[in-house]
């Protein structure tokens, strides 16, 4: 039977305390108990149902982490304060000094950075591999590799991962799959592809309003146990915890998440077609010419389409720059970092969010100066956007350079 996503998340029914049509807040960072020893189980994580500290968990965190399990197929989830606080205490959940980590080379620019900068304080190595080439990953493979990470459709260059084929070689080596699927919601389900853990930053298309942070670990309850342990669990004790509030607003927008990933996908795939065929550099997993398209096409729930990210080269940093200011000057999208909001947001990410990733790394996996990164709003009038932004490139003479 076919994955629901949407479904899943709909079959949920929750009532607030007086009846109300959302469940209630839990507006407390701390809980009573009528009895000590009830207590004391519920630290040991005995008492079901019973919530001492909001650090550990809440109702309203709870409710969220249902919904987003449902989402992904998952036993259940653990939601944290962002996206990084996720992935960092999920990977070294899973590792001790001396492990070996085997990663996509073509990851957000916080992750490379925690991955590359920051875990090897830890004695934690990491290699960085071609995604796309499972020989690759097999390749990198040693005796202390504990995880393979890799997000679904990678950020800044959509290149796209063989999770069945990642999960495989996980399988036969005894490895954990850890999938960021932040920039393909209800598109791709990971878990039901075989990865372990799947993990979000809430902050982009699942909330879609861009007014909070969020992030979620969705796997096994033994992993969510384990990260929440008071004694050694990475959530619990690195404290990247949500608020109870957020977590409250966050599933209200997630009500809405299969209209608007559809949208986003529409406009995309229209931008996409009209770039490409105006002769325009464009990486869109939509497009037959993207080298992943087929895979997409297998592992994808088709109804929500192939996502909001597209991205164009138009040649040189500063006309990326000058194409941003101009438009942004016209309405179309900001120049801002981050994805998922309901205006096109756009970004140079050589220069943004992949920075962190040193020069020479960039350009041996093909992070071009040119590159413009663009999350695709939920405009109306697609076409017209079009029109405008054909103008703005006009004007600045990069369809020109195009054609000659
Ligand atoms: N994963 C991906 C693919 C991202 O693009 C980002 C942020 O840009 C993150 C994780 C980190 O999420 P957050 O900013 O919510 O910590």
């Amino acid at each position: 039977m076919k994955f629901k996503p949407a479904d899943n998340i709909q079959d949920l029914q929750y009532f607030g305390e007086f009846g109300g049509v959302n469940p209630s807040i839990s507006d407390s960072s701390t809980y009573t108990f009528l009895s000590a020893k009830t207590m004391f189980d519920t630290f040991e994580g005995n008492a079901e149902g019973c919530y001492l500290y909001s650090r550990h968990t809440t109702p309203s965190n709870l409710y969220l982490g249902e919904a987003l399990a449902a989402m992904e197929g998952t036993e259940t989830a653990n939601v944290t304060a962002s996206g990084m606080g996720a992935i960092t205490p999920a990977i070294l959940q899973f590792c001790e000094a001396g492990d070996h980590i085997i990663s996509s080379r073509t990851i957000y620019g916080g992750t490379y950075a925690f991955l590359k900068n920051f875990a090897p304080r830890m004695a934690l190595a990491t290699s960085f591999v071609d995604i796309t080439k499972l020989e690759a990953v097999e390749a990198a493979i040693t005796e202390t590799t504990k995880i393979i990470f890799c997000e679904c459709v990678s950020n800044p260059l959509l290149e796209i991962a063989d999770i069945e084929g990642l999960a495989k070689i996980a399988k036969k080596h005894g490895l954990q799959l850890l999938v960021d699927n932040t920039f393909s919601p209800l598109t791709i389900s990971p878990a039901k592809l075989g990865a372990d853990v799947v993990l979000h930053s809430l902050t982009k298309f699942i909330n879609g309003s861009s007014d909070t942070m969020g992030g979620v670990v969705c796997g096994s309850q033994e992993l969510i146990d384990s990260l929440r342990n008071v004694n050694d669990g990475a959530c619990m004790l690195l404290g990247a915890s949500m608020d109870s509030l957020r977590a409250a607003s966050i599933l209200k927008n997630m009500r809405t998440l299969h209209i608007r990933m559809k949208q986003h996908s529409y406009n995309a795939l229209y931008l996409a077609e009209k770039f490409e065929a105006a002769g325009l550099k464009t990486v869109y997993p939509g497009l037959k010419s993207h080298p992943g398209h087929e895979l997409y096409k297998r592992m994808m729930n088709e109804e929500y389409g192939f996502g909001g990210m597209l991205t164009l080269d138009v040649g040189s940093l500063d006309k990326a720059n000058e194409l941003m200011e101009l438009m942004q000057k016209q309405n179309l999208g900001y120049l801002a970092v981050s994805l998922g909001f309901y205006k096109t947001l756009f970004s140079a990410p050589g220069t943004s969010t992949s920075s962190e990733i040193p020069e020479e790394e960039q350009a041996e996996m093909g992070l071009t100066d040119g590159l413009i990164r663009f999350s695709i709003g939920l405009d109306n009038d697609i076409e017209r956007t079009y029109e405008m932004m054909h103008d703005c490139m006009i004007q600045l003479g990069i369809l020109e350079a195009v054609k000659n």
